[in-house]
C-alpha cells in the first residue's frame, strides 16, 4: 500500500517519502559529492542545511532551486570547517531553523598534492582540521539529541585513501585514515542507540576536486595532465571510469533508510574495484 501525505484540508496528496520530516547537514555541500548527496537527500523529503564555500549568488540559486524542486525547506551556512567556534555557531543556525540534526554528512574535504618534506605545514594543518576534526566536531554535538530521540544517521565521506595510500597525499591520506577510525569508534558508542555511523569510501568520483588535483599531480609527476588521468587517478581502479555523485548520493540515502538500520561501523568502497586488489 502507497502511504500518502495528508495536505491541511484533510485530503490526500503526494505520496509520503522515505526522509520526510528529517533534518540533514551536509557539510561542503555547494559542489561535487556533497551537492549530489543533498539533492539525493531532499530527493527523499528531507531538509537540508547546506554549507561551504561559493559565489553567493549561485550558492543561492542552488539552495532555492533544491527546495523548488524537491518541496522541502533548503537552508545554507557559510561556515568555515577548519574554525571550531565556526562550526558551533552553523550547528546553533541548524537547531534555530530547522531543529535537531537528525542525518549528518560529513563531506567538506580538501586536497594538497607534494613529497611530504616539501609538504607545506600550514597545508597538513587545515587538511587535517577540515577532512578529519570537523567531523569529531559535528558528531560530538549532534549525537546527544540523536540518542535522546534513539535514531540518527552518520555518513562520513572518507575516501579509497582511508583505505589504502598514494605517495604526495601524506596530510589527505592521514586524515582519511582518522575518518574511517572514527567512523568505527562512534558505531561502537551509538550502537544500542538507534544511530548509525558508517564511512563511504569513493575512488575517483568526477568533481571539481578532482579537475584540480590533476593539475596538481601534474606538476608533482612533472607528467600532462592527460597522462595523470589515465597512468595516474585511473591506474589503481580497475574499471577505468570516475564515479558519479549520483552513486554517492544514492548509497547515502540507503544508509538513511530504514533498510541500512543495521549497517553501522561499515568502510563501504565506492571504488571500481580499487582496494579489492
Ligand atoms: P569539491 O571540491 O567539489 O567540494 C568540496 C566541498 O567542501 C565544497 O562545497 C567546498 O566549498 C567545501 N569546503 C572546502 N573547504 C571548506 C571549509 N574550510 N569549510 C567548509 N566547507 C569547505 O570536492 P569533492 O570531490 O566533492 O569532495 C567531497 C568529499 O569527498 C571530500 O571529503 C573528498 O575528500 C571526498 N572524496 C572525493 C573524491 C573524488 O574523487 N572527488 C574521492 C574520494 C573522496
Amino acid at each position: 500500500m502507497q502511504l500518502l501525505a495528508a495536505d491541511t484540508t484533510g485530503m490526500s496528496t503526494a505520496p509520503a517519502r522515505p526522509l520526510d520530516g528529517k533534518t540533514a547537514l551536509i557539510t561542503g555541500s555547494t559542489s561535487g559529492i556533497g551537492l549530489g548527496v543533498a539533492n539525493a537527500l531532499a530527493a527523499r523529503g528531507a531538509n537540508i542545511v547546506l554549507n561551504g564555500f561559493g559565489d553567493p549568488t549561485s550558492v543561492e540559486m542552488t539552495r532555492q532551486g533544491m527546495a523548488t524542486e524537491h518541496r522541502v525547506q533548503v537552508t545554507y551556512s557559510p561556515a568555515d570547517l577548519s574554525d571550531p567556534a565556526a562550526i558551533t555557531e552553523m550547528l546553533e543556525f541548524t537547531w534555530d531553523v530547522l531543529g535537531p540534526v537528525d542525518i549528518l554528512v560529513n563531506n567538506a574535504g580538501i586536497q594538497h598534492v607534494a613529497p611530504i618534506e616539501q609538504f607545506p605545514v600550514s597545508k597538513w594543518d587545515a587538511i587535517l582540521a577540515i577532512n578529519l576534526s570537523s567531523a569529531f566536531h559535528t558528531i560530538r554535538a549532534v549525537l546527544p539529541e540523536m540518542v535522546e530521540r534513539g535514531w540518527g544517521r552518520i555518513v562520513n565521506i572518507a575516501s579509497a585513501h582511508g583505505l589504502v595510500a598514494s605517495p604526495f597525499k601524506s596530510a589527505y591520506v592521514a586524515a582519511k585514515h582518522g575518518v574511517i577510525g572514527l567512523t568505527r569508534t562512534v558505531a561502537l558508542e551509538t550502537a544500542q542507540a538507534g544511530v548509525t555511523c558508517n564511512a563511504i569510501c569513493p575512488g575517483y568520483v568526477w568533481t571539481p576536486l578532482v579537475e584540480k588535483q590533476i593539475a596538481e599531480q601534474a606538476r608533482a609527476h612533472g607528467i600532462p595532465p592527460g597522462k595523470v588521468v589515465s597512468d595516474i587517478l585511473l591506474k589503481s581502479q580497475p574499471n577505468k571510469q570516475f564515479a558519479s555523485v549520483e552513486e554517492i548520493g544514492g548509497l547515502t540515502a540507503f544508509l538513511c533508510s530504514e533498510l541500512g538500520a543495521s549497517m553501522t561501523g561499515a568502510a563501504l568502497a565506492v571504488d571500481g574495484g580499487w582496494t579489492a586488489q
